[in-house]
């Protein structure tokens, strides 16, 4: 007889091809044991045997809308029917719909929308019309910060993962507020935030002013810590924009859409930028595609003179078909509204009583569906563990059918918009297993 899907094992079989043909972003390839996933659905995805595992990373904090959404999969399946796919000049009622449906969640005096492939190569066209608008030079953005990993936007970024300046020039670091680990001893939210403040100011005069294009934070700083700015500290930043005009970029690539219970996480924040980046969110992933939300003066640069910049899938079609299911699923599901409630209700006071039980959990912080726990050796010196104790955590996580998301010495506890107070419960009993299994050698 012939061999058919039943017959044969494909998760090892899925297991085994991987590792022998694919490689891997962000890895040494050798040691790497990576979860079969073959289907999902809302907050769980399974293998093809169908064991089944919570999604409390999104997947790469993307997937806010959870896995297979049907009002998603029917928008890509039905703009795949009519036209698969179209350069980018073109005019398409399709990508002009996604467009305003975009431009509908942000605040007035935005005006156009340039759509990229991802959110790294938003952030470097938002770099490149911050520089055309304003015909100067310097970027600066923060340490703890991750912009994308390609040409600027791996330059921008202030993380361990940074690339040395030698491939791109104009780019300067400054720190941003972190009060748990503040570089301006400040003791209070109110203090570092005028500290951090003071810290940008004088970066901005040393620098001197008449050489920076722009300023590039993301709103909350995700993938280095999930860093949510205290009192003034954006409003702050907006101010030293327009005393020295400089361009404000907000990078909402993993805070927009929904992930903190907002549509754009800055709306929480009482200031508005001149460009926000965008991705993940605002179609979920199902396809590739990201953006610049572009205000009007920096669209008006542009009116009679090029702008150097597009790609072969700029615009796509099956995206924007995505992003307008994904958005309007959104909305009359109460979706962001979800985030919100689940976060202030049952995420927050989880990690807290979670951090109550563990000594290991020197802080939670956070909100919507975007949290972190920072793991410490020692509450008073605040040490973090080491990466053999997050190693330790994510494979007993693994084990208890939870796939989470780590970065250096934090968990980062953030599911899909859609996930429900009784997996958020599942998860936190899943959560201090693991980290009671861990502490007794870890401490
Ligand atoms: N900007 C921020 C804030 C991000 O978190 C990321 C990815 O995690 C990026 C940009 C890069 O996006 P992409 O991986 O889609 O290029």
């Amino acid at each position: 007889s012939t061999e058919t899907d039943t017959d044969v094992d494909l998760d090892a079989e899925a297991r085994r091809i991987d590792r022998e043909h694919v490689f891997h972003s962000w890895s040494a390839q050798a040691h790497l044991d990576l979860p079969v996933i073959a289907g999902g659905q809302g907050t769980t995805v399974w293998d093809h045997a169908g064991n089944r595992m919570l999604d409390f990373a999104s997947q790469l904090v993307n997937v806010n809308i959870g896995h297979q959404h049907p009002a998603v999969v029917k928008a890509i399946q039905e703009q795949a029917a009519q036209l698969a796919t179209i350069g980018p000049a073109t005019s398409n009622l399709t990508r002009g719909r996604a467009a305003e449906k975009i431009l509908a969640k942000a605040p007035e005096g935005f005006e156009k929308v340039f759509f990229t492939n991802g959110g790294a190569d938003a952030v470097e066209n938002a770099i490149r019309m911050a520089r055309l608008h304003t015909g100067r030079d310097t970027v600066l953005s923060t340490y703890r910060s991750y912009h994308g990993n390609t040409g600027a936007a791996i330059v921008a970024t202030g993380d361990w993962r940074r690339m040395p300046n030698q491939y791109a020039r104009g780019h300067v670091h400054f720190f941003g507020p972190y009060l748990y680990r503040s570089e301006f001893w400040a003791t209070t939210p109110e203090e570092e935030s005028e500290r951090a403040l003071h810290h940008l100011e004088r970066v901005i005069q040393s620098e001197g002013p008449q050489t920076i294009a722009a300023l590039l934070l993301e709103s909350v700083p995700g993938t280095a810590g999930i860093l949510v700015p205290p009192p003034g500290y954006l409003a702050g930043v907006r101010a030293l924009a327009d005393t020295y005009d400089l361009v404000l970029i907000l990078d909402e690539v993993m805070a927009g859409f929904g992930r903190t219970g907002r549509w754009f996480a800055f709306q929480g924040y009482d200031v508005v930028p001149d460009l926000i980046t965008f991705a993940k969110g605002v179609n979920s992933g199902y396809v590739p595609v990201g953006g610049v939300i572009m205000s009007e003066p920096i669209a008006k640069t542009f009116d009679e003179r090029v702008f150097p910049g597009g790609l072969t899938y700029s615009g796509h079609p099956l995206a924007a078909a995505s992003i307008i299911g994904a958005l309007d699923a959104m909305e009359s599901e109460g979706i962001v509204d979800n985030a919100r409630r689940v976060g202030a209700e049952a995420i927050g006071p989880g990690l807290k009583e979670l951090q109550a039980r563990h000594p290991l959990i020197g802080e939670t912080r956070g909100e919507g569906v975007f949290w972190a726990m920072e793991l410490v050796r020692d509450r008073e010196t605040r040490e973090p563990v080491g990466v053999d104790v997050i190693g330790r955590l994510k494979k007993e996580l693994v084990a208890r059918g939870l796939i989470p998301f780590t970065a250096e010495n934090r968990i980062h506890v953030v599911p899909p918009c859609v996930v429900t107070p009784e997996e958020v419960a599942q998860a936190m009993s899943i959560y201090d297993e693991a980290l009671g299994v861990v502490e007794a050698d870890a401490l």
